[in-house]
């Protein structure tokens, strides 16, 4: 199967939550899944991963796995009918009082919002659908005017947009399944609505290099210090779904630029997620925008693109996953996708790595026949410094840890091999060129570009550069 650069995160649900889906979900070329904790049991995410485990034997190569924590979703409370209608201009009560509600209260049990709020305020229910300005406030609750109307349910979400809240990122059941999710080897822990630098060390220092940290921006007040959080983070998200209700809609295509262009800068790998592929939950061919919006993200150079509900609960998982692939090829293809990836913001850290890595490219250019790019990579952090150039070849992960290799998964253009401990440069070439030719990616003659680290056991340490004629 032919490689893509960037790479399709699938979520996983009732649609697809069996061995076989999986497998197929695999082979139509999924490279990781995500296994979201905001719906199903831990069992049920057990099982999946188990599945995936099998089809990584199967397939004989690493598919990553994200465990996306619930986070500090903020939810109001049932009411007495199944539902209820708020017309525009009544008034409508939030409160601690945990009886169902009606059409003018219902239970909202989150005491900080009513200290964060202020008279004026927007809050916005059931993905922004509904929106209420607040009028009068206690310490048990809000007063409101219906500000756009609609049905309302239990249990629906509630977002406040430009409110900075004092909650942390992870709750008492993110803390539960977070054991659960490291317990059952999650590559990836994506953390929800985080809002402040703190947020990721305070999850960090739970993880303690058990897994990498995905940051989820939704909601504005990540953005305002986008440069810390993108620092303290692994990898970064664009939530789009929340982010779409916490800011005004217009304004998602610019976060999104910007988000991505602050992760490139900073060599961190970037996700786009939410209805990619939405109208494939249900049909079986995608809107025009959508196929744009996919190739929009690849020309942008991120690492990934993710479907939800398309294979979580859609009609068209297997679908969703080869049309996204066959988008993505297409558009990397396209001449000016490779004069896009030439344009690399050079940070300005004055790192002996950087500038090592930054040569990779002038290398490429020089060569007669360059065919991979291979990096020998004990924690992954040389492969991502190859990968932030964004080189016109594959990149080449070699590394003995098998957590290391799927967590590159994620990360644009790479591909691992697990390869023995090595102490000496002349073990690591001939090791490298096997490796290439067993993935496709060389064959003897072909030029090819090796960096490291050395010493070899010195993690994140950048430092050689070695071409070679493949044997
Ligand atoms: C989102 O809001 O876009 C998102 C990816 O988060 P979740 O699916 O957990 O709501």
């Amino acid at each position: 199967m032919q490689k893509t650069f960037t790479k399709i995160i699938a979520t996983l649900g009732p649609a697809t939550a069996s061995k076989e889906n999986i497998f197929t979900l695999v082979k139509a070329g999924t490279n990781l899944f995500r296994l979201n904790f905001s719906h199903g049991t831990v069992e049920d995410h057990k099982c999946n991963m188990s599945y995936i485990r099998e089809a990584e034997e199967k397939f004989g190569f690493p598919i990553g796995v994200i465990c996306d924590m619930q986070g500090p979703k903020l939810r109001i409370g049932t009411f007495k009918k199944d539902s209820v209608l708020l017309q525009n201009g009544s008034l409508f009560r939030l409160d601690m009082n945990s009886e169902p509600g009606d059409e003018t209260r219902v239970n909202l049990p989150h005491k900080e919002i009513y200290q964060a709020v202020d008279k004026g305020d927007y809050l916005l229910l059931n993905d922004g659908n509904i929106r209420l300005r607040v009028l009068e406030k206690g310490l048990d609750f809000l007063n409101t005017e219906v500000v756009v109307g609609g049905t309302l349910s239990a249990h629906k979400g509630v977002n406040v947009p430009g409110v900075s809240l004092p909650i942390s990122a992870l709750t008492e059941k993110d803390l539960s399944n977070l054991e659960a999710a490291l317990n059952m080897g999650a590559d990836w822990i994506a953390l929800s609505f985080v809002q402040r630098v703190e947020d990721i060390l305070m999850a960090r220092e739970k993880i303690n290099g058990r897994a990498w940290i995905i940051t989820k921006i939704e909601k504005p007040a990540a953005l305002s210090d986008l440069k810390g959080i993108v620092a303290a983070s692994d990898a970064v998200m664009v939530a789009r779904g929340d982010l779409g209700v916490e800011s005004p809609l217009e304004k998602l295509p610019s976060l999104q630029k910007n988000i991505v262009a602050e992760c490139r800068l900073q060599g961190k790998p970037v996700i786009i997620a939410t209805q990619m592929l939405e109208s494939m939950i249900k049909n079986p061919t995608p809107t025009r925008a959508e196929v744009s919006d996919i190739a929009t993200a690849v020309y942008d150079g991120v690492d990934c693109v993710m479907l939800s509900g398309e294979t979580a609960v859609g009609a068209y998982p297997e679908l969703a996953v080869s049309i996204m692939r066959k988008i993505i090829l297409n558009t990397e293809q396209d001449e000016l996708y490779k004069k896009l990836m030439e344009v690399i913001p050079l940070p300005n850290d004055h790192e002996i790595a950087t500038a090592i890595t930054s040569a990779i490219d002038p290398m490429i250019k020089v060569l007669r026949n360059p065919t991979c790019v291979a990096a020998y990579s004990m924690s992954g952090a040389t492969t991502l410094r190859v990968a932030r150039e964004r080189p016109p070849v594959p990149i080449l992960n070699m590394t003995y840890d098998q957590s290391v290799m799927r967590r590159m998964t994620l990360v644009w253009g790479v591909y691992s091999i697990q390869t023995e401990q090595v102490k000496l440069l002349t073990e690591v070439t001939p090791i490298a060129e096997n490796a290439a030719k067993e993935l496709g990616f060389a064959r003897p003659g072909d030029d090819m570009i090796l960096t490291a680290g050395i010493p070899f056991a010195e993690k994140g340490n950048t430092n050689i550069i070695h071409v070679f004629k493949v044997k």
